[in-house]
C-alpha cells in the first residue's frame, strides 16, 4: 500500500467508495464524476503508479482487469448496447490518480475517439 494514494485508501477501506465487485487481485467501484449512465473503475488491489511500470509477471492481473470489465458489462446491462474500456497514462493520456485503473463506460452512446 502508499500511504499517499487514493486509491490504495479506497482498496483498503480507509476512504468510503461504491464498491461494486472484489476479489483476491482487483476492487471495482463508481467513479466520482460519472461520464455515463455506468462509468465503472477496475482498480488492482497492488499499488501501481503508471501503465509504464507492468511486467512479464503482471500478464495476468491485466488479463483479469479485461476479463473483470467483461463480467462487469453484463452485470450492468451493457455488454449488448455496447461500451469502452479505457486506460490513461501519464500526464498527456489524461492520468489523474496514479495507481493504474481501467475505466468501464457505457449506457449511452460514446463519443467518437479513435
Ligand atoms: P484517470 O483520470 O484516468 O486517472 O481517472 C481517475 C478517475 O478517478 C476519474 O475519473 C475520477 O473521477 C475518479 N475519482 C477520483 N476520486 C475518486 C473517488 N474518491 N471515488 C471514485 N472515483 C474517483
Ligand atoms: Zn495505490
Amino acid at each position: 500500500m502508499n500511504e499517499d494514494c487514493l486509491f490504495c485508501k479506497i482498496v483498503n477501506g480507509g476512504i468510503p467508495a461504491d464498491i461494486v465487485y472484489e476479489d483476491d487481485l482487483v476492487v471495482s467501484f463508481r467513479d466520482i464524476s460519472p461520464q455515463a449512465p455506468v462509468h465503472l473503475l477496475i482498480v488492482p488491489r497492488r499499488h501501481i503508479s503508471v501503465l509504464n511500470e507492468l511486467n512479464e509477471e503482471d500478464k495476468m492481473l491485466i488479463g483479469h482487469l479485461a476479463l473483470t470489465a467483461q463480467k462487469l458489462a453484463v452485470e450492468q446491462g451493457i455488454d449488448e448496447s455496447g461500451y469502452r474500456i479505457i486506460m490513461n497514462c501519464n500526464a498527456e493520456g489524461g492520468q489523474t490518480v496514479y495507481h493504474i485503473h481501467m475505466h468501464l463506460l457505457g449506457g449511452k452512446q460514446l463519443a467518437h475517439l479513435c
